[in-house]
């Protein structure tokens, strides 16, 4: 199936799902948005209240922050792709449990398969932990790593820079660093596929 197709129809096993308890109490699931083909993938954490009213990812008052961040580079959010770890709201914006995470990966892994983005950012420490388990993101963020064939970065999740307006430059400085990233990703020749992600990670925050 071309990338395309592929997203469509991870699209709409979203928004069927009902693997997980999360599914009661949704209005709407949020696979995520974005061109098939993006260099660059986003993955936050999960709806909230106005993305589970629309069903698409980062339309609060954080998704007008990280806006604001791609606009600071030159990007709208139309020319990247993003997402979320999990797909539907937890009850009350809660954290995502474990074994939530753990039925909606295969949903995450198979869009990164199928977008192969250049670099991914992580947005907050329930995506962090994907790539970075035992990290801490105040020693890590906005560095870049290879990992699996392509870079990595983790980055405070904008939401955070809204409660803690300390960090809002720390964001906006780390976002400065993504075209250097992304056109250091495009130099390399081969991307591998990423594997499935290791359900051992995740007990592991
Ligand atoms: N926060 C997230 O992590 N994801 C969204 O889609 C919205 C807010």
């Amino acid at each position: 199936m071309n990338p395309e197709d592929e997203l469509g129809q991870i699209d709409r096993e979203i928004r069927d799902c009902k693997a997980c308890r999360l599914h009661s109490g949704r209005k709407n699931a949020v696979p995520g948005e974005g061109p098939s083909n993006s260099d660059l993938m986003f993955i936050g954490e999960g709806p909230g209240f106005h993305e589970n009213e629309q069903g698409r990812p980062f339309v609060g008052a954080a998704g007008r922050f990280l806006e604001e961040l791609l606009a600071s580079i030159g990007y709208t959010r139309e020319q990247v792709f993003i997402g979320n770890v999990i797909k539907c709201r937890p009850p009350g914006n809660r954290d995502p449990q474990v074994d939530e995470i753990q039925t909606c990966s295969q949903f995450l892994d198979r869009q990164i398969q199928a977008i192969n983005p250049k670099v991914i950012v992580t947005l907050g420490r329930f995506s962090m932990a994907r790539y970075f388990p035992k990290a801490r993101i105040s020693a890590i963020h906005g560095q870049a790593k290879w990992i699996h064939g392509r870079l990595i970065v983790a980055m405070y999740h904008p939401a955070a820079a809204l409660h803690q307006p300390s960090l809002r430059a720390t964001i906006q400085e780390d976002f400065s660093r993504l075209p250097e990233y992304v056109s250091q990703a495009g130099e390399t020749t081969q991307v591998e596929d990423e594997p499935p992600s290791d359900p051992q990670q995740l007990s592991l925050f």
